[in-house]
């Protein structure tokens, strides 16, 4: 037999302002870049409000912080919540903060209840997800997962030189134990949708049933430098217009392969002069699809779209992976009890894939796992308007709750 447990709305919405304010913008959003002095203070905090709850908070070497309340068996594998406090350089209140602090909420119920759960139960809160500052993205648990290696990640560098493990280290969040020592029996998370559909249809929860397949590049053309007075238009081989016809091409390839994508977020183009033909251009490229098969075709086209282009002026282009991440199925049952707490609580709730990454992306490659979404305004994220209702926040909170302690009497 199920409790009756009731997060406390108000209470969950109270930690998601205060927590805000670490890293608050004047415009409403947050800016706590991983590894920075405000991530240091968030952890400081959600480490304080676990401790006084009677978890223990282990930290591993990838700076994973593993919150964990014991249970009647602690023999029993810990069944897991989790998300991620660090945030993009013009974030919003909702994105990874929600899911870490709706496992509080939900440890917080707990408490007060006196409840014991037959499992222990854990609130994570994983390193670097976002990286905006340290590339690639969703890093602690790739590492938790044994996707990454500790090594791999201590030595990404920010644009400033400085690299991930002296970060980590700088902020005293290097801790002790070996990623992935800490076994879950399953990880529930917790999210902002990230995109329009839930809103649009007027739904409460997505059940989430996976996550897409997405692929990230590094890539640059290479023209040669000239002078923008004396080279004949002709005569150029110029990086930057190779670069743009590409982009165009690009485009339209994601297109037809609807409903892939593909974004440049990032481009620079060399030496940077006004009166300079640009001699090199270096570009980020993300793509993702559903299927790994439809991305993989999608990506050749790209890279021959790049090719073309930068041969249409007498360049050559280069693009390296960066990050590649297969479409990742959730765990039927995990999705099965999402989808049971939404409708014993009574809210409208349907399936959907994840199209962003997230840290429950490589946990479900180590164990059961599955995702919770409530909609956000407009579908806008990454975005210091980010914004979310305390009412779906909190039914969030509820089926994550619920669907750990339906996890838990599952035995
Ligand atoms: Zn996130």
């Amino acid at each position: 037999m199920l409790p009756n447990l009731t997060i406390d709305s108000r209470r969950l919405w109270e930690m998601l302002m205060e927590t805000a304010r670490i890293g608050g913008t004047p415009k409403g959003g947050i800016r706590r870049l991983t590894l920075s002095d405000e991530d240091r203070r968030v952890r400081d905090w959600f480490r304080a409000e676990c401790e006084a709850l009677g978890c223990t908070v282990h930290v591993d070497t990838a700076g994973n912080m593993i919150a964990i309340r014991p249970g009647k068996d602690n023999a029993r594998k810990p069944i897991a919540m989790g998300s991620h406090l660090d945030t993009q350089p013009t974030g919003g209140k909702f994105d990874g903060v929600l899911g870490v602090l709706a496992g509080l909420e939900a440890m917080k119920t707990l408490h007060q209840a006196g409840y014991e759960t037959q499992s222990p139960i854990a609130l994570i809160n994983w390193t670097n997800e976002e990286g905006a500052r340290f590339s690639p993205s969703m890093v602690g648990s790739a590492v938790y997962a044994g996707a990454l290696t500790q090594a791999q990640m201590d030595a990404c560098k920010d644009r400033d030189g400085v690299t991930q493990g002296e970060a980590l280290d700088a902020i005293g969040y290097r801790g002790t134990v070996a990623p992935g020592a800490i076994g879950f029996a399953a990880y529930f998370e917790l999210h902002i949708e990230q995109g329009p559909v839930l809103e649009e249809e007027g739904r409460t929860i997505g059940i989430v049933n996976g996550v897409q397949a997405i692929k990230w590049f590094t890539g640059q053309i290479t023209g040669r430098e000239s002078h923008a007075g004396t080279t004949p238009m002709t005569y150029r081989r110029d990086a930057l217009s190779a670069f743009a016809e590409a982009v165009v091409a690009m485009r339209q390839i994601a297109l037809d392969h609807a409903p892939g994508m593909a974004t440049v977020g990032i481009v620079s183009a060399e030496p940077g002069s006004p009166n300079i033909v640009p001699g090199t251009v270096k570009f980020t490229l993300d793509t993702r699809h559903p299927s790994n098969e439809v991305l993989g075709e999608m990506v050749a086209k790209i890279r021959t779209a790049f090719e073309e282009a930068a041969t249409r002026h007498k360049g050559v282009a280069d693009i390296q992976p960066l990050q590649d991440s297969p479409a990742q199925p959730f765990d039927a049952t995990c999705v099965a009890m999402v989808r049971q707490a939404a409708e014993k609580i009574g809210v409208s709730a349907r399936e959907l894939t994840s199209g962003a990454g997230h840290d429950a992306m490589y946990t479900a490659r180590v164990c059961p796992s599955a995702m919770i979404f409530v909609p956000c305004a407009e579908g806008l994220s990454h975005n210091e308007t980010e914004s979310a209702t305390q009412d779906d926040c909190a039914a969030g909170a509820q089926v994550l709750l619920e669907a750990v302690l339906a996890y838990d009497a599952r035995g």
